[in-house]
């Protein structure tokens, strides 16, 4: 019974090591939990309370240090131990409920076992049972949008539960609701605690839920600044070992840098981190790029509007690494990079030859390539003459923009909004290329 359920040691989270861009989600965070305890984690946005709950649940891996689940270390469990990690140890709620729409109600709430082979009917039984607890049994037929705000959360709080995990993890499940709904999800956590015995790690940044905790944890920049007990719940001898702790000379296994993913495979763990995958993706691709891989290739880039270098001898540049010169990208990358800087500079070429009807011609066939324009003769025709009315300046950015997204009968061209932006933009650079080279 002294040991820990849930054991973090010196838990790094960081983005972009060494770069100028780097961010540490988590700083070095170590943290006991017990079985049973009501743990809040508070601490303003920013601060890493999120990347905290991700790293408990196994659904973020660690940059350094260890997370440690009734003993056993996440970073050393198995495929299917990982997978009974995310289907039957934790239990997440989320503020955005995460519901799948195409789904009834007690079908999301049945959704964490589906994976795990039990026949239809006594899923269902299991869900009906949950939805009749937290009283939106009568909701079961319905569709998610059929429902309020409080009424979503318990279904996704029924879903937590339907493995009956031992833990569950709530990131900010109160946050989109009205304060009636607030107040019934935050009973019903304590009542999971308190009756249940569940362990229940909270994260809000609403000072007036502190009360419900046993223990509340503060966090300021990736770190744990102070902590506050409410109740003790703690073995006796959990102190005494919190010091000894501190002074053993552990040795921490460096983790490999931004270890992602792939040994969880989708259909196993199920669509409940199907929306969390997403964003971590959606991250992940966006700060793909550092700092310092964009600059040395817009270092290149400027090396290629000057005339020094030749945007293949630009694309090889790119795609070499720091050690050897380069800017770092990857083949794919740098390929699809240069095709476009080649494709805008060769319209830049075509006009600064000539400003007559086959320049602009030449143009427009570029621009209904580039951006997959289907034109029939009547807006082709349009399409075309606005084009050259901008390479001529008789048009500006946002009268092209105006025609190419006003409707046939107004006059226009009638592309949807965003292409019209896209091409108009494509023209200002263009434009803008071939003033200023
Ligand atoms: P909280 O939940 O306390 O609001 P988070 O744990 O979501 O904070 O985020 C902590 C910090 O880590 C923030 O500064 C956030 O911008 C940053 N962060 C989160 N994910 C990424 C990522 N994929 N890449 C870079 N920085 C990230
Ligand atoms: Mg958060």
């Amino acid at each position: 019974m002294s040991n820990p359920q849930i054991q973090v040691d010196d838990l790094k989270v960081i983005y972009n090591k060494g770069k100028s861009n780097e961010v540490r989600s988590l700083d070095g965070v170590s943290i006991r939990i017990y079985p049973q305890e009501y743990i809040i984690i508070y601490g303003p946005s920013g601060c890493g309370k999120s990347t905290l709950l991700y790293s408990i649940s196994g659904l973020q891996a660690p940059t350094e240090g260890d997370v440690t689940i009734s003993g056993k270390k996440i970073s050393q469990m198995n495929k299917s131990e990982m997978v009974d990690l995310h289907q039957s140890v934790v239990g997440m709620i989320f503020q955005a409920f995460y519901l799948i729409p195409s789904l009834n109600i007690v079908d999301n709430v049945c959704l964490p076992k589906v994976f795990r082979g039990e026949s239809k009917s006594i899923r269902r039984e299991a869900g009906v049972k949950l939805l009749h607890r937290f009283s939106i049994v009568e909701q079961a037929s319905k569709f998610p949008s059929q429902l309020s705000g409080g009424q979503k959360q318990r279904v996704s709080i029924a879903r937590s539960l339907i493995n009956n995990p031992n833990i569950i993890l709530a990131d900010e499940p109160v946050g989109n609701l009205d304060s009636d709904s607030a107040e019934n999800v935050m009973n019903i956590l304590k009542e999971l605690n308190e009756v249940d015995k569940k362990t229940v790690i909270l994260v809000t940044h609403n000072a007036e839920h502190l009360h419900f905790a046993d223990r509340v944890i503060y966090m300021k920049d990736g770190k744990i600044i102070r902590e506050e007990v409410n109740k003790e719940k703690r073995p006796e001898d959990a102190q005494k070992e919190e010091i000894e702790m501190k002074t053993e000379d552990l040795t921490y296994e460096l983790k490999l840098l931004m270890r992602t993913f792939k040994n969880l495979s989708t259909s196993q763990i199920g669509s409940l981190l199907v929306p969390f995958k997403a964003s971590q993706l959606l991250t992940h691709v966006l700060y793909d790029l550092n700092q310092e891989q964009i600059d040395v290739a817009g270092a290149f880039l400027k090396e290629v509007l000057f005339g020094n270098i030749s945007v293949e001898s630009l694309q090889k540049s790119i795609d070499m690494d720091y050690d050897k010169g380069g800017a770092g990208w990857n083949k794919q990358r740098a390929g699809s990079f240069a095709k476009r800087v080649e494709g805008v500079l060769g319209q830049v070429e075509n006009l600064k030859g000539g400003q007559g009807g086959k320049a602009a011609a030449s143009t427009v066939g570029y621009l209904v390539d580039t951006f997959k324009l289907k034109l029939d003769d009547e807006t082709k025709k349009r399409f075309s003459s606005f084009i050259r009315m901008r390479i001529e300046n008789k048009l500006d950015r946002f009268a092209l923009q105006e025609r190419l997204d006003a409707s046939r009968i107004l006059g226009g061209v009638s592309l949807h909004k965003n292409t019209a932006e896209k091409v108009s933009r494509e023209m200002e650079i263009i434009m803008l290329l071939k003033y200023s080279q």
